[in-house]
């Protein structure tokens, strides 16, 4: 067995450590080397009077992620405008007709993909709100039940 002050080893059948004098226990932790405690398992786990809300974690996420989108359509926006601003500039001083008919097409076409990007970003962030409203619909009915 070791100690359990010292932790050197000792023979089977002395009472007392050879080494540090300390008195041996033929139960509990005599074979726990010192600085090595085993962790007190307390009977019961520590637990808050209030049960959790399931819901919450949910709904903050749901925030988080409605902030991120909303601020993804907002620079799709800033780009879709920066980009007509742009047309506009440069097609005053294009001539009329075909060059002027081709600025057009090229702003369309810089303008189909964050276009249809913001659509979607819209149709996310509806669904999002509706999923929010229902959680937190939901919520509220827990607590009520608490
Ligand atoms: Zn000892």
């Amino acid at each position: 067995m070791f100690c359990s002050q010292c932790g050197s080893q000792i023979e089977d059948g002395f009472r007392f450590c050879q080494q540090c004098g300390a008195p041996l226990q033929t139960t509990g932790n005599v074979m726990q080397r010192p600085g090595n405690p085993v962790a007190p398992v307390s009977p019961k786990a520590p637990r808050s009077g209030k049960p959790q809300d399931p819901y919450q974690p949910q709904i903050v996420q749901l925030k988080l992620q409605l902030k991120q989108l909303k601020l993804d359509l907002k620079q799709i926006t800033t780009r879709m405008s920066s980009t007509r601003a742009r047309y506009n500039e440069t097609s005053a001083f294009a001539p009329r007709g075909l060059l002027r008919e081709g600025y057009k097409i090229f702003e369309d076409i810089n303008l189909l993909g964050p276009q249809q990007q913001k659509q979607q970003l819209q149709q996310q962030i509806m669904q999002l709100e509706q999923e929010l409203l229902n959680l937190q619909e939901q919520q509220a009915q827990w607590k009520a039940q608490q």
